[in-house]
Order: C-alpha cells, then sequence, then structure tokens
C-alpha cells in the first residue's frame, strides 16, 4: 500500500492487473489473466460493460471474429462475459480511471477513479479504446455552474424530477425515452431537439407524436440558447428556432446528446501518446512505461489494425508479460488450455484428463 493510501485509511483493492475499459478486448483480457493466473479488476467509465460494441452498434452483425460465422456485437458482449464468468472479475462501472503513480520504492502502481476506488496492482493493462465515453456537453458558459444541480446528463435519481418542469435535449433513444418515461411524475416535460426527426426506434417516435398531439408532453424544434438561472437556480431556459424564440420555464435541463470519447486523463500518465494512441512494444504490447500495457483500439504500432481480434491477441501477449511484474521469482510454465487441470475444473468443473499433450 502506498504511504498516502496508507495514512488516510482508505480502502485499497490490491490485485495484479487493473484492466481500464470493459469493451470486448479489455473483458477478453479479463478470461486470458485468469487463464494465465492473474487476479484482475476492471474499470470502466460507462454504465455498462461492452466498450463501442454497445454504444455504438448492438444489433449489427459482426462476421470477423474467429470460429463465430455470424454475431451481433451484443451478443459478442454476452459471450466474452459468459467466457471471463469462471474468474468472477470484479467489474466497476461508471466510473473513469483518473490517475496511474507508481508506488514509492515500489514496482507496483497505485489506480484510482473518479468516485474514490484505489487499486495497488502489479501491471496496468489499457483497454481504453478511443478513451471514455462522456456525455457530450451543453456547449454554454452557464451550464458547468449548474451541473449535478439543474443541468443533468443522466438519469440517476428519477425522484429529482418529481412534479419539476424538465426540459429534455436530444433526438435520440436515450432522449425520447427519458421524455415519454418522466411525464408521467414531472410537472411538465419539454423535449427539444434542433430538427423534425429522431434517432431513435421507430416505436418510440410514433408514442412521441402521439403523446405531444394528446397534450401529454411538448415538443420544441431548436436548439438551448441560454440558461436563466439568477442566483445559480435554473428558472428558465431560451430556446432558438426557425421563427425567432422562445423561453420555456423549467427547473432542470436533462441534456442527452449522446456520447463522446475523450482520451482524457490517459494523456497525463507519461506515456508515448502519438494522436490520441498510445505507442507499444508489439513483442509484449507494453507501454514506454514498464508495467503499463496497451491494447486494442488506444494502441498504435505499424500497421495496426482497429479489429477486436487484433486487440484479443495484444491481450493475450500482454498479459504474459504482465505475469512477470506480478510474480517477478515464478517463471510461468505454457500449458495448451486442452490440457491445463486448474482450467478445467474451473470452467468444467472436472480436472483435465492425463493423456500426454502430444
Ligand atoms: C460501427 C462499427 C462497426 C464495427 N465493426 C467491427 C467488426 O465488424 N469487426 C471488428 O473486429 N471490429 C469492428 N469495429 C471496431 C471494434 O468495435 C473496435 O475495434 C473495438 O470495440 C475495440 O475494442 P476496445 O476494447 O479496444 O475498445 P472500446 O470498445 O472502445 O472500449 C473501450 C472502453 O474503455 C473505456 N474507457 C476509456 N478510458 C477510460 C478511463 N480512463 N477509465 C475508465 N474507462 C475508460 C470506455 O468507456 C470504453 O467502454 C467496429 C466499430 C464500429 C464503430
Amino acid at each position: 500500500m502506498s504511504e498516502a493510501a496508507a495514512s488516510s485509511g482508505e480502502e485499497v483493492l490490491r490485485t495484479d492487473v487493473v484492466i481500464i475499459g470493459a469493451g470486448p478486448v479489455g473483458l477478453f483480457a479479463a478470461f486470458e489473466a485468469g487463464v494465465v493466473g492473474l487476479s484482475c479488476h476492471i474499470v470502466d467509465a460507462l454504465e455498462e460493460v461492452g466498450g463501442q460494441c454497445i454504444e455504438l452498434y448492438p444489433d449489427k452483425p459482426i462476421f470477423d471474429i474467429p470460429a463465430v460465422p455470424v454475431c451481433t456485437a451484443r451478443q459478442l458482449i454476452e459471450r466474452l462475459m459468459e467466457q471471463c464468468k469462471p474468474f468472477a472479475p470484479p467489474i466497476h462501472l461508471g466510473q473513469r480511471v483518473m490517475s496511474v503513480e507508481r508506488i514509492e520504492q515500489s514496482q507496483r502502481w497505485r489506480v484510482t477513479t473518479e468516485r474514490g476506488l484505489v487499486f495497488d496492482t502489479a501491471a496496468v493493462l489499457l483497454s481504453a479504446g478511443n478513451g471514455a465515453f462522456v456525455p457530450q456537453r451543453v456547449g454554454l458558459p452557464e451550464a458547468q455552474a449548474l451541473e449535478g444541480r439543474h443541468v443533468h446528463y443522466a438519469v440517476r435519481q428519477r425522484a429529482m424530477f418529481d412534479d419539476r418542469r424538465v426540459v429534455i435535449a436530444g433526438g435520440g433513444d436515450s432522449a425520447l425515452d427519458w421524455a415519454l418515461a418522466l411525464r408521467s411524475g414531472a410537472r411538465r416535460v419539454t423535449l427539444v431537439h434542433r430538427r423534425d426527426a429522431f434517432r431513435a426506434a421507430d416505436a418510440s417516435v410514433q408514442e412521441l407524436k402521439r403523446a405531444v398531439a394528446a397534450g401529454e408532453l411538448d415538443l420544441v424544434i431548436g436548439t438551448i440558447a441560454a440558461l436563466n438561472a439568477p442566483d445559480g437556480v435554473l428558472q428558465s431556459i431560451d430556446v432558438k428556432t426557425i421563427g425567432g424564440g422562445l423561453t420555456i420555464e423549467a427547473e432542470h435541463l436533462i441534456a442527452l446528446y449522446g456520447l463522446v470519447a475523450d482520451l482524457g486523463p490517459i494523456g497525463q500518465w507519461g506515456l508515448d501518446v502519438r494522436a490520441g494512441r498510445v505507442a507499444v512494444d508489439t513483442s509484449n504490447y507494453e507501454t514506454s512505461v514498464p508495467g503499463i500495457f496497451a491494447v486494442g483500439d488506444i494502441a498504435v504500432y505499424p500497421n495496426k489494425q482497429k479489429l477486436i481480434l487484433s486487440g484479443f491477441h495484444e491481450a493475450s501477449l500482454a498479459l504474459r508479460k504482465a505475469y512477470t511484474y506480478a510474480f517477478p521469482d515464478k517463471k510461468r510454465v505454457h500449458v495448451h488450455s486442452s490440457y491445463d487441470p486448474k482450467l478445467s475444473e474451473r470452467i468444467l468443473g472436472t480436472p483435465a484428463t492425463e493423456e500426454a499433450h502430444s
């Protein structure tokens, strides 16, 4: 444990590897960590595992995963979750990893998240894709000071909108779903979207149109122009429309414009970052900092292909090197999974057969 952690009395989670990013590559890395004999924790900024597969194309078919002729991106993530289940890797969602620092006088790393989790780990595996997915924020200077109290980028406590006037901004599934869901508890819901077309499920669009026609909620086509919050308390929102503008009385703005990827704190960890990617040694996918590895879309090297299968291979080699940091005095003997009794016992509940490995 670091001196700082020990003196502050915070709980420190000790592990062999912290995997940053629960996209397809991070999930496979958790399985591989188990195969190699390493414990791990996974952290992701999103509330859900799956990275780009779940955020960007959950229902699209994928054709180039070995031995899986076709599956949707969501099915791939479900299968990866099933595959790593025997090792039960703890997964910490909804929090970005903010810092990775060398623990004084040791070869280990202290990793902290924005919700205050602290890890003491032998190695760090970055499978962070394009960076953390974070909500696209309202581009008005007054919005930041209102965040959490009057301006929101997700609905965490639905009850806070009960009997309040709520403006929801956006035209995707989340915006429509929440506009329709909150209309029953809120005093009034207004959906503001920049155009009269939506990027949402057809059923939701039809239900929205019906609800607007029935007077259950309001729809305004325009863009948020100003937040009027005298003394830091939101009272109304100016909306610019094609015809001019209008002011909507509201105590809350929920902006659901979608997510953007942001490399964020990773850029400050002393790694060799090139155009938003982390340079690695292709013999083991270690970065320029020993003990920190980068795999999947975030890794860059000559002829890098941003493919899920490339990430799987990278994770497999990185974890074998990570083992040498976790167990510097042990020599790991490679055994094929088909002949690994410990693996067989963990996954099937039965030891492998005694046949010779030819
Ligand atoms: C539309 C589309 C179709 C595609 N089709 C295919 C295909 O058919 N076949 C194929 O092989 N590839 C395909 N790809 C590419 C593939 O999805 C990516 O190569 C893959 O998702 C990369 O996986 P990853 O785990 O490296 O990163 P990601 O999937 O990007 O996951 C990274 C995760 O890290 C998290 N993260 C980042 N920074 C932090 C931080 N500081 N703290 C905590 N969490 C953090 C992010 O929130 C994210 O969840 C497609 C991509 C798109 C956009």
